[in-house]
């Protein structure tokens, strides 16, 4: 099997994975680390059919600041963001009869998933503002190396990040 190097210097090697309840976490030799957060479970609810759940984002949003796992609230909130988003804006150009290739949407950056819903008046100004500064910190942290004075967040600040971010989600139609 091939060795899994990292994506972003393309020479780390893998050197350990960790998984939580919908986090992965891989460490690579370089220091940099990649997180994977699994939005969707699929469960059997009878022998034949399968459902899809979303394990409530506020939950586990909630959980992450009562364990003081800033980090994991930070990654959790921008893929919830991505994911909610997305949903948000192809239920609105379906609802104005506005037609766009779904696919389309699916690829847009979390930069500009943010900037449509807010011109698009389906965010308003406040969620927008959080919805960036959550992101801000989040592309901050990431691209941090592991060695780096250990992560770069002051408590409250994350607390209140992530305490934002359950807030633009509960607009984002998230429970
Ligand atoms: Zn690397």
């Amino acid at each position: 099997m091939a060795e899994e190097l990292c994506p972003s210097c393309k020479k780390g090697k893998l050197v350990s994975v960790k998984k939580e309840e919908n986090v992965e976490t891989k460490e690579f030799s370089c220091g940099h680390r990649t997180f994977t957060v699994r939005i969707e479970e699929r469960i059997l609810v009878s022998d034949s059919v399968h459902a899809i759940v979303i394990p409530s984002p506020i939950r586990l949003l909630q959980e992450a600041i009562n364990q003081k796992d800033w980090f994991k609230g930070l990654i959790m909130s921008i893929t919830y963001f991505e994911h909610f988003g997305i949903n948000k804006l192809k239920e609105h150009f379906r609802s104005k009869g506005i037609n766009i290739d779904p696919d389309k949407i699916d690829r847009l950056s979390l930069e500009e998933i943010i900037m449509v819903l807010y011109s698009c008046e389906i965010v308003d100004q406040p969620t927008y503002t959080k919805m960036i500064e959550v992101k801000k910190k989040r592309d901050k942290l990431v691209h941090q190396k592991k060695e780096a004075p250990i992560f770069e967040i002051e408590e409250g600040e994350a607390e209140n990040l992530i305490k934002k971010a359950i807030e633009c989600l509960k607009n984002l139609g998230a429970t």
